[in-house]
């Protein structure tokens, strides 16, 4: 390897370069052989080159020939400009190619599964099995390169802050946060299990007791949940957490972080500090706790406008305690029958029973309820701002069903109007979250966020008997209708902290063999504290422009979390599940199946 050793990248050559001689070294990418004009196109992490082969050798043309797509190849070469009329704009090597002199295969490659760079009609399974090809991609190496500037710029922003990057445990006790834990069996506790974090929550916490003051993290997350969206089983969070600090100091720093970030990566200057909203507000407005603020189209409360028109469903639904919600599709009454449909599907699927409409023309509503608005009809127009040719949405029911399935079809209009800037990054802080929400399958409060977060100071007293008005200082940060991170004000009194799992259904014992450790770390002196953990794979997603957070995870899962490329998850080997102390009971089960034994497995 020595001799052939690259002395130069194959993003390197401009004309300034020529009559050089370099040693490339990278990949094939394309092979012509145009009736003994041989080129090719030769490409690493920076750049592509073309090579073409000139009056060759015999032993060069040999070499030449056996090339294929993929092949790790070594090329010494003259470089010379191109001649007019060949010079590529579109290639930043174009003004050259290397004349080569000398060819040697490093390492040839079987047959490809998808060709490098074209891949968008490849499975993403077959892409994942075959990931070290995917990653050669040019977008992929785009992205993660993408992924690095922004971890680099994050630490660089945080160190100038005074954080501390500090390391927190993969195996920790299971503390849970609402998700379900992956478990990792102890041999030398048999019967015990560690389960790895969530979050690191309770160990920044503890830092925090301990007095690091301000600690952050780049820290990968696991949650064992069912395919959702776009979830992986395992992410990584920005995680930081600061004492003596307000929710407005969690504001500064983070919204400083992304400002930085976006202006050393993208180029991006981002606007601070960022639009407030409470989840009140942003439900009223937009129907969605993580709102889109590319695009206005709010919606609009309705309640004193329809109010008495005679219109039955209305009436009934204000009288029980609902509400109406009204949206103002701009220009959208030409809309036909089958796309208002189509919209009412939206809203169906977020809980609403259907979606009312009618048209403005210029003698006013007309067509769907229109007829039963009569009576208000310019009060109707005139609260939602509505012109002739507008398409009016309606939603009656519960205030948070109708906020959200209006809202749903407030958020497929953006694109669909083409109301939405792609490069457009609009942030703002959700904050005044309820703190609890009511599980009803379980019959029980749970957190809305995680058990410790601080309730607001004004329900201190009515916590126990009005969970459900409690607000917390809970706040999320949301970036083109994506939650980018969430985060909370933490309660730092032991006896604060025992009533929220006792609210939460833990009792004293319970609460003591799960958490006894932070309360006891709260009883020594803990400083009052907060955080906030932006999603690391969102935010590089967010900015490469990319849907899922898969094309910016080097190694991701699937959607049925397994990985295609080494096949996990996997069975193991009977004696490493002895040695652990375990059994597998549904191969048992199969073996006693088979064998007709029949054997009590407790
Ligand atoms: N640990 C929390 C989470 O993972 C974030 C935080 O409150 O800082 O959602």
């Amino acid at each position: 390897m020595e001799r052939m050793k690259r002395t130069a990248t194959c993003g390197a050559l401009h004309a300034e370069h020529e009559g050089q001689s370099v040693v490339l070294n990278g990949w094939v990418h394309r092979k012509r052989d145009h009736g003994g004009v041989r080129f090719f196109n030769l490409r690493d992490r920076y750049g592509i080159t073309q090579v073409v082969l000139e009056e060759p050798s015999e032993q060069l043309v040999d070499a030449f020939d056996r090339l294929r797509m993929e092949f790790c190849v070594a090329v010494t070469g003259t470089v010379r400009r191109r001649p007019a009329g060949m010079v590529n704009p579109e290639m930043p090597t174009g003004e050259v190619e290397l004349v080569a002199t000398e060819l040697e295969i490093l390492s040839p490659a079987v047959t490809l599964p998808f060709t490098v760079d074209e891949r968008s009609d490849a499975r993403e399974e077959l892409r994942l099995k075959h990931r070290y090809l995917d990653l050669r991609s040019h977008r992929m190496q785009r992205n993660i390169r993408l992924r690095h500037d922004v971890s680099y710029r994050v630490r660089e922003y945080l160190h100038s802050q005074d954080f501390l990057e500090i390391e927190t445990p993969t195996m920790i006790k299971s503390t849970p946060e609402g998700a379900r834990d992956f478990l990792v069996p102890s041999r030398l506790h048999h019967g015990c299990f560690y389960a790895m974090p969530q979050s690191p929550q309770l160990y920044k916490q503890i830092l925090m007791i301990a007095g690091f003051d301000r600690y952050f993290q780049l820290a990968h997350c696991f949650r064992d949940e069912d395919a959702r969206g776009d979830r992986q089983p395992e992410h990584t969070q920005i995680d930081l957490e600061m004492s003596f600090a307000s929710k407005e100091d969690v504001f500064e720093v983070t919204e400083g972080m992304l400002a930085h970030v976006f202006s050393h990566v993208l180029g991006v200057s981002l606007e601070t500090p960022f639009p407030r909203l409470s989840f009140h507000e942003a439900m009223e407005r937009y129907g969605s706790d993580r709102p889109d603020l590319r695009f206005d189209l709010e919606l609009v409360s309705m309640d004193d406008a329809v109010a008495g028109a005679g219109f039955r469903v209305f009436d009934e639904t204000i009288e029980s305690g609902g509400v109406i919600k009204g949206l103002r599709v701009p220009g959208g009454a030409d809309a036909s029958r089958k796309r208002i449909s189509d919209l009412e599907e939206t809203a169906k699927t977020y809980g609403a029973k259907g979606l009312a409409w009618t048209k403005v023309t210029d003698g006013g509503l007309e067509g769907g309820i229109g007829k039963f608005l009569a009576q208000r009809d310019s009060a109707v127009r005139e609260q939602l701002a509505a012109e002739p040719g507008d398409l009016l949405l309606f939603v009656a029911d519960a205030w948070r069903t109708a906020c959200t399935a209006l809202g749903a079809v407030r958020t497929r209009l953006g694109p669909e109007l083409d109301l939405v800037d792609p490069d457009e990054f609009a942030f703002a802080w959700v904050t005044d979250f309820p703190l609890f929400s009511y599980n009803e399958e379980e019959q029980r409060w749970e957190a809305e966020h995680h058990m410790f977060s601080m309730p607001q100071e004004r329900f201190l007293d009515t916590l126990e008997t009005d969970p459900g008005s409690v607000l917390g200082d809970l706040y999320d940060l949301v970036g083109n209708g994506l939650e980018l991170a969430s985060g909370s004000i933490r309660i730092h009194d032991p006896e604060l902290q025992s009533r929220i799992f006792r609210i939460v259904g833990f009792d004293w014992e319970e609460a003591e063999r799960r958490f006894g450790f932070l309360l006891e770390a709260l009883r020594y002196g803990a400083p009052p504290h907060g955080g906030i953990a932006p999603g690391l794979d969102r935010l590089v997603a967010l900015m490469a422009g990319e849907s899922t957070i898969r094309d910016v995870i080097a190694f991701p899962k699937t959607t049925q979390a397994t990985s295609p490329m080494d096949g996990s998850p996997s069975p193991v080997a009977p004696a490493q599940l002895a040695e652990l102390g375990l059994r597998v009971v549904s191969e048992e089960k199969e073996e006693r199946e088979r064998t007709g034994e029949s054997r009590h497995i407790p």
